[in-house]
């Protein structure tokens, strides 16, 4: 039956490219952040041109250079083909909220822990359909073991119920799960230690949309560099998940004329959740 053979060596396509991810090689066409390769090219199934479905080496790298091609052209990220192999088998099947944060425990994984006076694991509801992921803690979020209760929380507090939405009603949670001091950005080594648990509150949440609030969220979930401007506002794929990345509250406390581009983002997760679209909240 034709149809299926087609579908067989698609999917033949889509194992080798993962598979070449998860060697490492995953920089011919995605971007694993910090090498100053290319912006992370996810390769979409219409991406891959038609001679490429013959499975062999030259094909595979025909589809690469495609998917390259396509995505630096239009400078857009394309969604993702799905879950790497790796990532895939990272995810705990039955994996809940309570399990994660027992298994963080009083962590000490990395430096912040020496620092820190209360771990900030995350907040909102278990059933949420809509995650916010921030950076990490600040001084009241660290006294506090709560997400975004300071100036930038009270601002997206107020976002959320511009949406329509209560904070109960959606999960907020960071990066880095510790203060960083000073409220310096988290550095990699803390990124790498903490990051895990992120996906596992991602994974188990299984959200209809999550919501990037700056560059360090964006960045962490899509594995890239690049400066946050040159793709908020698209909705982006994270293992499966719809993600929209838009600017953080605290950079829209420094810098208010952007509160219009963040309601514009906000409205798009609105109707992606169904949620009344109303005009004019931005001030
Ligand atoms: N900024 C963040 O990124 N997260 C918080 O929890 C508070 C401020």
């Amino acid at each position: 039956m034709p149809d299926r053979d087609h579908t067989t060596l698609q999917e033949k396509l889509h194992q080798r490219l993962r598979f070449y991810d998860d060697l490492g090689l995953g920089p011919f066409y995605r971007d694993r952040g910090g090498s100053g390769m290319p912006a992370p090219v996810f390769i979409e199934e219409s991406t891959v041109p038609k001679a490429a479905k013959i499975s062999t080496t030259s094909a595979v790298v025909a589809a690469k250079s495609a998917a390259v091609a396509v995505a630096e052209k239009s400078l857009v990220i394309p969604a993702a083909a799905g879950a790497s192999l790796f990532e895939a088998s990272n995810r705990i099947a039955g994996d809940t909220l309570l399990k994660i944060r027992e298994d963080l425990g009083e962590c000490t994984r990395c430096k912040l822990h020496k620092t820190r006076n209360k771990i900030v694991f995350g907040d909102g509801s278990a059933k949420a359909q809509l995650v916010f992921v921030g950076e990490g803690p600040g001084a009241d979020e660290d006294a506090q073991g709560l997400p975004f209760v300071g100036r930038a929380g009270k601002l997206l507090t107020q976002m959320i119920e511009a949406m329509g939405l209560q904070r109960g009603d959606v999960y907020i949670c960071n990066v880095v799960k510790c203060r960083p001091p000073g409220n310096r950005q988290p550095e990699k080594d803390e990124v790498d230690a903490c990051s895990p648990y992120l996906f596992r509150q991602l994974d188990a949440l299984q959200p209809k949309a999550i919501v990037c609030l700056g560059a360090t969220a964006a960045q962490t979930l899509l594995q890239t560099n690049r400066s946050i401007s040159q793709f908020r506002g698209q909705w982006l794929d994270f293992r499966g998940f719809k993600m929209m990345p838009t600017y953080h509250p605290a950079y829209l406390l420094r810098n208010p004329a952007a509160k219009g581009d963040v309601w514009k983002d906000l409205q798009k997760v609105m109707a992606e959740l169904g949620l009344e679209v109303k005009k004019n909240k931005a001030k």
